[in-house]
């Protein structure tokens, strides 16, 4: 359905990758929608009403690819005000929406107030003093679910392991019942959820099991002292197949979460899933500028880099990289596929066995989350455009940008 090849050419539903490289230029971000929208069914469809589904707008934070989830009756989760216009923007509700993050500014907290959405998931106790004092002001209570961190291993890369007790976010589990009796009491605080989130790119569903038993009893100890918490919510983290690792089973996993939370009356479930909605629906086609043998390797030398694509450089991400036409005649060789970009650890894939010549395009795939959300424009390289393919068809659904957009709101000095 989504990126195969057909006839030696590797397409995106039913396009051609070759021939939008040539038509929208590279480096180029291409998405599919057919595959973004499996993805959310994969998820919707073993997580009935009214267990709520909020996709996290971090991985892929695009209008058009918010328009399509909201259609599909997505909530969303985010992370910044810049987020929840996007939300807007793109005709997602507000009610469902729920804001995560670490460090909110008051400002953020009233114009999320403003818009009514339907949670604040606190990570400190400091947080919930100001998120009482801002909804004091407007005169509202804020809807709000605590973060708490229950302490379970999970099993990924340090950078994106968010559940252990070294980690900045959410509560600690020691603390959680006393901010959970804290919030209770404050006057503009409406306590209605608990929420987790141990981590990203999880292959093993243990973990999450684990967590939500920890978070099961939490909640049960709190409704006995007649706290009412209503859902729950684990947070995202489903991992995806980058290399030759097996994804989880969402199905599977979806299910044994709501048999393990049945334990529990009258709680509604949640789950914030982001790199599992986009992150194998989207590709970033580069183009080789260069081929140059080196003493000890040969190099690849590409027109898309670290500040396109951050995930090598960043987490030592291994994503697949193919020429978008096979049988070309150039022959498969070792290289080092690298980026224009002054810093050695520009890069996008190391130790490659590729074929392809000067002038190829190459698809470096998996690259739907936490791609274009995280690119620069470091060295003052203009971001990238992105496509959604749909069927045949090809939508621009942002331009690329131009050398103008690089310095706009600067000023020479007077
Ligand atoms: C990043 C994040 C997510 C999404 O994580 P994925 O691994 O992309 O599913 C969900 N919830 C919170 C709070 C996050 O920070």
């Amino acid at each position: 359905m989504s990126f195969h090849y057909e006839q030696q050419q590797l397409r995106a539903e039913s396009v051609v990758l070759g021939e939008l490289a040539q038509r929208f230029g590279t480096p180029l971000y291409v998405y599919s929608k057919a595959l973004i929208e499996a993805n959310w069914r994969a998820f919707s469809e073993h997580w009935p009403s009214p267990h709520q589904l909020c996709y996290a707008v971090k991985a892929n934070s695009n209008l058009a690819v918010l328009n399509v989830l909201a259609k599909l009756g997505a909530g969303f989760d985010i992370v910044s005000v810049g987020e929840l216009e996007r939300v807007i923007k793109a005709g997602g509700e507000a009610k469902k929406v729920v804001f995560s993050g670490v460090a909110k500014s008051a400002a953020e907290m009233a114009t999320a107030l403003n818009y009514g959405i339907g949670c604040f998931n606190v990570e400190s106790v400091a947080e919930l003093h100001r998120l009482n004092e801002v909804a004091g002001e407007h005169g509202v209570q804020a809807p709000v679910s605590l973060r708490v961190n229950p302490n379970v291993d999970a099993q990924t890369h340090p950078y994106i392991a968010t559940g252990l007790r070294a980690n900045k976010f959410g509560i600690a589990m020691e603390q959680a019942a006393d901010a959970f009796r804290e919030a209770a009491s404050l006057p503009n605080i409406n306590v209605i959820g608990a929420d987790c989130h141990i981590g990203s790119q999880l292959l093993n569903t243990a973990p999450f099991l684990d967590a939500a038993d920890i978070m099961l009893n939490l909640i049960m100890e709190l409704r006995s002292e007649g706290i009412e918490i209503s859902h729950l919510d684990m947070g995202g983290g489903v991992g995806i197949a980058y290399q030759q690792e097996q994804s989880p089973d969402i199905g599977a996993y979806l299910t044994a979460l709501r048999e393990r939370c049945e334990r529990v009356d009258n709680l509604t479930l949640m789950l914030e899933p982001g790199r599992a909605i986009v992150g194998n629906a989207g590709v970033l086609l580069t183009k080789v500028e260069y081929l140059k043998p080196g003493s000890e390797k040969q190099f690849m030398l590409v027109d898309a880099g670290m500040n396109d694509l951050l995930r090598p450089s960043l987490y030592q991400a291994w994503h697949d990289i193919k020429p978008v036409k096979q049988a070309t005649g150039a022959s498969s060789q070792l290289y080092d596929v690298v980026g224009p970009v002054c810093e050695t650890g520009d890069f996008l894939g190391h130790a490659r066995h590729i074929a392809a010549e000067q002038g190829d395009i190459l698809a470096v795939m998996n690259a739907g989350a936490y791609g274009f959300t995280m690119s620069s424009n470091y060295n003052s390289r203009p971001r990238a455009a992105e496509i959604m393919v749909s069927g045949a068809t090809a939508h621009v659904i942002r331009e690329r940008e131009t050398l103008q957009d690089l310095w706009k709101g600067e000023q020479l000095l007077p």
